[in-house]
């Protein structure tokens, strides 16, 4: 209640720290390319990714840090839920293999 900056950017998780983090859970996709005649321009408009990220506000306690990115809780369980079960994992390996092939080969 003391600090000010807690109601201007609280977490929206326990509404009671100050948000730090946002979560970086892409939910679009967007791959996209920006096609301009400038190639300078060009490069500099598809140098990042477009993607759409969740941006929920969040504290240091609530957030999921997984591979230097910060997860909300939902996302965090949506990701946990991601997984291949083991017969697709299978196949994921081999079709990763097949690339990994092609691309030493080319
Ligand atoms: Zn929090
Ligand atoms: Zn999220």
């Amino acid at each position: 209640m003391n600090d000010p900056g807690v109601f201007t950017e609280p977490c929206a998780i326990c509404r009671v720290r100050k948000a730090v983090r946002w979560c970086d859970y892409v939910i679009r996709y967007d791959r996209s390319i920006i096609f301009l005649r400038d190639y300078k321009k060009f490069v500099e408009a598809n140098e990042h990714p477009r993607d759409e990220t969740c941006d929920l506000p969040l504290c240091e306690k609530c957030t999921h840090e997984q591979n230097k990115a910060d997860l909300c809780p939902h996302h965090y369980k949506l990701q946990q839920k991601t997984e291949l079960p083991a017969d697709l994992k299978k196949a994921q390996l081999r079709a990763k293999m097949k690339i990994a092939q092609e691309i030493l080969n080319s």
